[in-house]
C-alpha cells in the first residue's frame, strides 16, 4: 500500500493540500468523515473563500468588526475586503470534491520510516504530510517539545437562535476572562458564541455559560479545542507540517482558517512540482520551509500582543482600540494583516471539481 503522498488530518489544511494534488496516488486519513468535526466559528475573509473556489459554503457576509469593552464598543469597517461565516461541512466537501484523493477513516497513530500506522494497517508515502491540528499526531513521538501547553490557547462555542450583523468581539477582564476574550459570529439563521482563554485554560463551561444568559439567549450544544499561538516548524525529518500541526494558527485574533488553507494550497502545488518532476524533494522542503519563516516576524508579534496587550490597564488599552478606528491606521494594519495570507485566484486553474464526488463514511482499505 504505497502512495505519493499521505496526509494525515481532512480538515482545513489536509484538504487543501489534497485539492492541488488531482491525479496522484493520495491517501488522506482522518479519525472522522470529512466535514464532521467541527471545532470554530468559522469566520474568515470572503477574499480567500472565493480565491479557491469555496463561495458557495459562506453562510453570511460580514464588512465590521466590533469591539465591546466594559464602557466602549469600537466599530472596524471591512468593507474593501469583508469577513465571512462559513458552513464547516459545506466547505470541507467543496474543498475534498477538488481533489481525488483516497480517504480513509482512520487514527494515524504512529510513523515509522515513511509507514503510517493506522489499526486497519501501516500505510506507506513517499512524502507524508502532519495536517492533524494541534496534536501534530504523526510527529509528537518524534518532537515532544513542539506541543507546549503554554503556547496553546483554548476557546469553547455554542450556538444560539438569533440573527445579528458584523463578528464581534468582547474583551473585559472584570466581568470575563482575565486574559480572554469572547466573540459572537453569526452566521445566517444562527450565531455562534465562543470564550476563549490565552491562557489555554480549559474549564471554559461556567464563563460561557455565563457569557451567553448575560446575552439573554439560550446556546445549544459545545464545541472546541485547542488553537496554537506560537509557530512551531515547517518540517519536522522529514514530514511535512501544515496548519495547526505547524502552530500556524495566528495568536491574539486566533485566525487559523486562513493560514490553514493558504499554507495548505502552497505546499500542495509544491508537492505537485515534486510528483511532475519539475522539482526535487529537497528544493520543495526548502522552498516551503521558506514560505513559513518568512512570516515567523508576523507571527512572533502577534505572540508579543497576546502577552501584553491584554495585560494592559483598560484605559490605556481604549485608547489604542480608539486609535484603530481611524481609517488609515486601520487599514494599514489591515492590508499588513491579510497580505501576510493572500491567494491569489487559484479555482480558475483548477479541474472543475467533480460535484458528484461522495465523502466515504466507511473505510476504504
Ligand atoms: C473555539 C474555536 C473557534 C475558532 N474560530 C476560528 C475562526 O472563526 N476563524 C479562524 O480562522 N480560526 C478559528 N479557530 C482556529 C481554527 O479552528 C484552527 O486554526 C483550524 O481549524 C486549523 O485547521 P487544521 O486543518 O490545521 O486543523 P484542524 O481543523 O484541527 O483539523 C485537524 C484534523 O485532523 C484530524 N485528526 C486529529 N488527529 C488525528 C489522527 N491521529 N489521525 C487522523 N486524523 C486526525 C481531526 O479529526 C481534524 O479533522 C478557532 C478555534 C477554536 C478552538
Amino acid at each position: 500500500m504505497t502512495y505519493d503522498v499521505i496526509i494525515a488530518g481532512a480538515s482545513f489544511a489536509g484538504l487543501a493540500v489534497a485539492a492541488r494534488l488531482r491525479g496522484k496516488r493520495v491517501l488522506l486519513l482522518d479519525r472522522k468523515p470529512v466535514g464532521a468535526g467541527q471545532t470554530s466559528a468559522c469566520g474568515t475573509l470572503v477574499s480567500t473563500l472565493e480565491a479557491l473556489g469555496l463561495q458557495a459554503s459562506i453562510r453570511q457576509v460580514h464588512d465590521r468588526l466590533v469591539l465591546h469593552t466594559p464602557r466602549r464598543t469600537f466599530v472596524y469597517p471591512v468593507d474593501n475586503d469583508p469577513f465571512c461565516t462559513f458552513d464547516y461541512e459545506h466547505l470541507c466537501r467543496l474543498l475534498y470534491a477538488q481533489g481525488d484523493a483516497e480517504f480513509l477513516q482512520a487514527p494515524a497513530q504512529d510513523l515509522q520510516q515513511h509507514a503510517v500506522q493506522t489499526p486497519q494497517g501501516a500505510f506507506r508515502g513517499e512524502i507524508v504530510v502532519d495536517a492533524t491540528g494541534w496534536r501534530a499526531a504523526l510527529v509528537k513521538n518524534r518532537r515532544p517539545d513542539l506541543i507546549r501547553e503554554e503556547r496553546l490557547n483554548f476557546g469553547l462555542e455554542t450556538v444560539a437562535n438569533y440573527q445579528d450583523d458584523g463578528l464581534h468581539f468582547w474583551f473585559d477582564p472584570e466581568a470575563l476572562l482575565k486574559r480572554g476574550v469572547a466573540w459572537a459570529f453569526p452566521a445566517g439563521d444562527h450565531t455562534r458564541i465562543g470564550v476563549g482563554s490565552y491562557m489555554g485554560e480549559t474549564r471554559l463551561k461556567g464563563d460561557l455559560q455565563r457569557f451567553v444568559s448575560g446575552m439573554s439567549v439560550q446556546g445549544d450544544g459545545l464545541h472546541g479545542g485547542y488553537f496554537p499561538h506560537a509557530l512551531r516548524t515547517a518540517l519536522v525529518d522529514d514530514v511535512f507540517l501544515v496548519g495547526d500541526s505547524a502552530g500556524q494558527c495566528l495568536a491574539l485574533t486566533g485566525e487559523g482558517i486562513r493560514p490553514a488553507l493558504f499554507f495548505g494550497t502552497h505546499l500542495g502545488d509544491l508537492l505537485r512540482r515534486t510528483l511532475d518532476g519539475e522539482l526535487d524533494l529537497q528544493a520543495a522542503r526548502e522552498q516551503y520551509r521558506n514560505l513559513v519563516e518568512q512570516r515567523r516576524w508576523g507571527y512572533d508579534t502577534l505572540c508579543l500582543a497576546q502577552r501584553v496587550l491584554p495585560r494592559l490597564p483598560l484605559p490605556l488599552l481604549q485608547v489604542l482600540m480608539g486609535a484603530v478606528t481611524r481609517r488609515p491606521v486601520l487599514n494599514t494594519i489591515l492590508r499588513v494583516y491579510v497580505e501576510a495570507f493572500r491567494l491569489d485566484d487559484r479555482s480558475r486553474q483548477l479541474t472543475p471539481p467533480d460535484d458528484e464526488r461522495m465523502i466515504p463514511v466507511s473505510p476504504t482499505t
